[in-house]
């Protein structure tokens, strides 16, 4: 049966599917960290809709706050409601106190793409500056200035005249042999150095689509530094790390820094009913609202998910699994470190990458990814694919996930690269 959904979407939908094309099944339901295809499969979700579903599946608190709340009101545009108020009530309360009180909170869109637009929008006329600085590997989005904005160039170089005044910069991780900071300092202070004062710096500090690349924390702090001294707006993306994923509430708490904006979005229902924000300091508060208005900025059913999925992360210790199912998943692929063709297997709470080369070229080895993929869901595991050339398999689990589910998935996922590689 999948084979045949998968053959009428292809006929409608063009080439516009991306993620079937690797995985090769069509979705009838889900449960927990398990998803069930049209065939009856079972499958281990370690991709979870692109790092959305952080408490599963269908998580049962979730289904009833959304059910109810079907019964109330459903869309509510931007007006105040008893939900909105206290879904932001939540987000606020998650955050560092010391950030709190000045922080403001904008509705957007509901993707993380939008909110992207709207923080730079936000730097752009709170500054009075058009040119923004970005780094390489980062990935904030498909909307228009958002793909101008990510350091991935796929798809974007067939888009022409694409948003302008976008400077990379070298993107400091683990390993990185330069200065990647003083570099960026050095660029920005110097009058000569071909870069105008941007309106905002914009950051990934742990690169999802990039291939699950964790900024230092020395290169963080440091960008956090020349960003204040400079008067520069650092506006932290959070779409993927954030609402618990890499073991914090936000990743950039395990930095030691404080951005002045924070983008946020998939994770924040919990359960994949859209919704997405900026969180803002209060000083950057100058622009009309109306710059970045929307019709779906009101979604009652995330909101309410939203406050049961705060609830959830806070009284069930989410937070403490992330960080022991980490540990989990960093002990089991340690294994794979001494693998030819493995280069390095990295991760921050529960984002894990597997990054595969050829170990005679040093390449990227996209090939093997991709075999590792198909092997693994045959075994029952679905992964993610990221990185250069997409040679990162990715691990994305729910946040609640199980001990026992984490153990069968790294099984499955050594087995795959073994059968891959034989
Ligand atoms: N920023 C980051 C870090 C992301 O990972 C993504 C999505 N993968 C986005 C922005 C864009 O989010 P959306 O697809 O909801 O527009």
């Amino acid at each position: 049966l999948s084979a045949e959904y998968l053959a009428r979407q292809d006929r409608w939908e063009s080439n516009a599917r991306t993620y079937p094309r690797h995985l090769p099944i069509a979705l009838a339901e889900g449960y927990g960290s398990f998803v069930r295809d049209v065939d009856g499969n079972v499958f281990i979700d370690f991709l979870t809709g692109a790092g959305v579903l952080s408490l599963g599946h269908n998580h049962p608190a979730l289904v009833r706050a959304v059910t109810e709340q079907l019964g109330h009101l459903t869309h509510g545009l931007d007006f105040p409601t008893p939900a909105k108020e206290a879904f932001l009530q939540a987000q606020l309360s998650m955050l560092p106190p010391g950030m709190r009180d000045r922080t403001k909170v904008h509705f957007c869109g509901p993707t993380g793409a939008n909110a992207v637009e709207a923080a730079i929008k936000l730097c752009k006329v709170a500054t009075g500056r058009g040119d923004v600085v970005s780094f390489q590997g980062g990935f904030h989005g498909s909307t228009h200035a958002a793909m101008a904005l990510s350091g991935l160039l796929g798809p974007k170089q067939a888009v022409r005249n694409i948003m302008p005044g976008v400077h990379f910069f070298p993107f400091c991780s683990e390993g990185c042999d330069s200065d990647c900071a003083s570099y960026l300092e050095r660029s920005l202070r110097d009058s000569n150095g071909g870069v105008p004062l941007p309106a905002a710096v914009l950051l990934e500090l742990v690169q999802g689509e990039g291939g699950v690349v964790p900024a230092t924390v020395d290169f963080a702090r440091r960008v956090r530094e020349v960003t204040r001294s400079l008067g520069i707006p650092l506006v932290v993306d959070e779409v993927q790390t954030g609402c618990g994923r890499t073991g914090t509430w936000f990743a950039f708490e395990q930095y030691g820094i404080e951005p002045d904006v924070v983008v946020a979005s998939k994770a924040l229902s919990g359960i994949g009913t859209p919704v997405a924000v900026i969180l803002y300091d209060a000083a950057l508060d100058v622009w009309d609202p109306g710059t970045h208005i929307g019709t779906f900025r009101g979604n009652q059913l995330a909101f309410a998910a939203g406050v049961e999925a705060v609830r959830i992360v806070r009284e069930e210790d989410i937070l403490g699994n992330v960080r022991r199912r980490g540990e989990q998943i960093g002990e089991r692929l340690a294994e794979l470190a001494g693998e030819p063709r493995v280069r390095e297997v990295r991760g921050r709470g529960l984002m894990w990458g597997v990054e595969l080369a050829d170990p005679a070229t040093g390449r990227p080895d996209s090939a093997l990814a991709a075999a590792v993929q198909t092997e693994a869901l045959r075994h029952g595991l679905i992964l993610e694919l990221g990185g250069r050339d997409d040679c990162v398999v990715r691990l994305l689990p729910p946040l609640n996930v199980t001990a026992e589910v984490v153990d069968t998935a790294c099984t499955i996922l050594v087995a795959a690269l073994a059968a891959a590689t034989a």
